[in-house]
């Protein structure tokens, strides 16, 4: 294993790759310094290259919810290398891993496998249309839906982040097709396809926001968006490709009852590995190559290795159903941010549920992109860094969300509500 130091390591990789980085965020831009590096992680803890532990609260965005290098995880990953690596053809643990998002969805009654959550959301954009002929598609901003061209409009996460939601290198035409509405805003919905009579093909949502940090919607709203787009046959599209399997075992739509037509998955259901998914109802499922003209496909998909740390990521879920102790550790960690703020007399809002979390600093209550704006992103470096000094690592933004896993109960999770309390005393 490599001896270099994280510094030794970023100089290297900036001479190599563009930033220093494969993803943006990563970079440390918006919280200022140079990221580190990490050689080995388990259960909460990262080990940095420079021999640091670091409670982790990014979870690898999402995936880590069983702790990183869980026992089950790792021996699944072993015994499915044992077979190979990829065979290029119909494996059984794909069949195994769509009986179980079936179960866990009950809204999918098809699914088809890819690698990515980027794939999923683009494919299931391109069925979209491909169902209703029509072009039009419409998203919310500060929503990420990965970085296909016609969603990386007004997208959040690194999009944000780095101040440029609109990025470069995509054609005005293909940005024409995607109406950007404001989250969490029944009247602009209205007004949306009212202006765009018979154009729009879906509606593609985070039903619960984790790219501008974490925003839960008004009750009602997401009941009125499946409302307007039935009425309007556009195809409702939950990206739960960070909610599902953070917040329920059915995702959002489980926890709100909403029945979406189509849903994308990634992240946790790969375990640690590269993963998306995509699925819903057959008859529009039913239309993807082989069986009909909408064109989507994979090389890597369904990989053996990805199959087998997903399914055995989910089957912990079911056995464990953590969505209790996620959410009590989870409160912990918000009451503790909230008695620490009120103590410094420091507005702070601290949306939590099931494994995310957000600390925004601001006064006004967060529930679209501009109140997400609100938030003190300077002060928020400023704690991040605090943290980080004391052995805490959050994700290295203002509009990113947090992630618990079950392996942070305890002593973890004391320690690092002791540390967010100090950091936050010493801004
Ligand atoms: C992470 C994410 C994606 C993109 O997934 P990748 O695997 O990074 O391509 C899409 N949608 C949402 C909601 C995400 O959080």
């Amino acid at each position: 294993m490599s001896t270099l130091s994280s510094a030794q390591l970023f100089a290297r990789a900036l001479q190599l790759i563009p930033g220093g980085v494969n993803s943006p965020v990563r970079a440390f831009r918006s919280v200022g310094g140079a990221p580190f590096f990490v050689k080995a992680a388990r259960g909460a803890t990262l080990i940095t290259a420079d021999d640091r532990e670091l409670i982790d609260f990014v979870c690898t965005w999402g995936p880590a919810i069983h702790g990183h290098n869980h026992p089950r995880l790792k021996s699944a990953i072993a015994a499915a290398l044992e077979n190979g690596t990829s065979f290029g053809t119909p494996n059984p643990s794909e069949v195994e891993m769509a009986e179980l998002i079936v179960r866990f969805v009950p809204s999918i009654q098809k699914v088809r496998l890819c690698n990515s959550g980027t794939e999923a959301t683009m494919s299931a954009i391109r069925l979209a249309r491909g169902f209703t002929r029509r072009d039009k598609i419409i998203k919310f901003s500060g929503c990420y839906h990965g970085h296909s061209d016609s969603l990386l409009i007004k997208a959040g996460s690194g999009a944000l982040t780095h101040g440029h939601p609109d990025s470069a290198g995509i054609p005005a035409s293909f940005a024409a097709e995607t109406v950007v509405l404001p989250y969490n805003d029944r009247a602009a919905l209205e007004a949306g396809f009212a202006a765009n009579p018979g154009q729009i093909a879906g509606v593609i949502i985070e039903p619960y926001c984790g790219n501008v940090g974490f925003i839960m919607p008004d009750a009602g709203y997401l009941a009125c968006l499946r409302e307007i787009t039935a009425r309007h046959g556009a195809v409702l599209i939950f990206d739960e490709v960070m909610t599902g399997f953070s917040i329920a075992r059915g995702g959002v739509q489980e926890r709100e009852s909403i029945v979406p037509d189509l849903t994308c998955l990634g992240k946790i259901i790969g375990g640690g590995l590269p993963v998306g998914a995509f699925g819903g109802r057959a008859d529009i499922m039913n239309l993807l190559a082989p069986l009909g003209p909408v064109y989507q496909a994979g090389t890597l998909s369904g990989n053996p290795l990805a199959m087998a740390a997903g399914i055995a990521g989910l089957r912990l879920l079911e056995e464990e159903n953590p969505y209790a102790r996620l959410d009590a550790l989870g409160r912990q960690l918000r009451d503790a941010v909230l008695a620490a703020c009120r103590t410094k007399g420091l507005p702070v809002q601290v949306p939590q549920c099931g494994s995310m979390f957000s600390i925004f600093f601001t006064a006004t209550p967060v529930r679209d992109y501009a109140t997400a704006l609100t938030g003190d992103a300077k002060l928020f470096g400023r704690f991040f860094h605090a943290c980080l000094e004391r052995g805490v690592y959050l994700a290295p933004s203002a509009y990113e969300a947090g992630f618990l896993s079950t392996a942070h109960h305890g002593a973890a999770i004391d320690r690092a509500c002791d540390v967010m309390t100090e950091s936050i005393q010493s801004l």
